[in-house]
């Protein structure tokens, strides 16, 4: 018996790990996904994979979109290169991210991100003021979803409750609470933009 596979959306959607490297270490996070463990490809394989993906796409119709994980794919050198080149092919980004890279990086790049999933973890991050100049960075890039997960530590409880509340206060979001696999977070989300996100973190 055969049966035949339709798409209900026009992407073609392709969620990527490229590597598990990560220069934070959370407590709530498994090593699988920031020991360094696994290895990027080379830049080569990376391209040809694109452009395989881009023009199999563009046969059926579909924009591709990519979906990076982590890791901190930030890190990955190559990186600013690649989402520029699925540019170009007409593709769509989306990252999750700790949001740690300078902010002349999100500035330079945040044309190409489609969409962001900025993470805040009470316990690691280095500098607030930092994420939130990040974050008003993304939220005024016309080309970008903005979405953010706040990880409710139950020990920092208040301290992260009080950094949503900032969020909220400083940008254009929405705010509203979600339980995921690794526990509660406070996920503040622009409004009115429709580019697709990662469903869960
Ligand atoms: S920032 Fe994300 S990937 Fe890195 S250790 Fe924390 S939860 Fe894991």
């Amino acid at each position: 018996m055969f049966f035949s596979l339709k798409n209900k959306c026009n992407y073609f959607s392709v969620n990527w790990a490229l590597m598990n490297n990560c220069n934070y270490k959370c407590s709530y996070c498994h090593p699988d996904l920031n020991s360094g463990s696994i290895k990027a490809p080379s830049y080569e394989v990376v391209v040809q994979f694109v452009e395989n993906i881009s023009s199999h796409a563009k046969k059926l119709g579909l924009t591709p979109y990519f979906e990076f994980g982590g890791g901190e794919v930030t890190l990955l050198r190559y990186f600013s290169k690649l989402i520029q080149l699925i540019h170009k092919n007409g593709g769509l980004v989306c990252i999750v991210s700790n949001g740690s890279k300078s902010l002349l990086w999100w500035r330079e790049n945040a044309e190409y991100l489609n969409g962001v999933s900025l993470s805040y973890h009470v316990n690691d991050i280095k500098d607030e003021v930092h994420f939130l100049k990040v974050a008003k960075i993304l939220e005024n890039s016309n080309n970008t979803r903005l979405h953010i997960n706040v990880m409710m530590d139950p020990h920092k409880f208040n301290d992260c409750n009080s950094f949503a509340e900032r969020l909220k206060n400083r940008l254009n979001v929405q705010l509203h609470c979600n339980l995921y696999l690794k526990g509660l977070a406070m996920v503040l989300s622009q409004k009115n933009i429709n580019t697709p996100m990662f469903k869960s973190y």
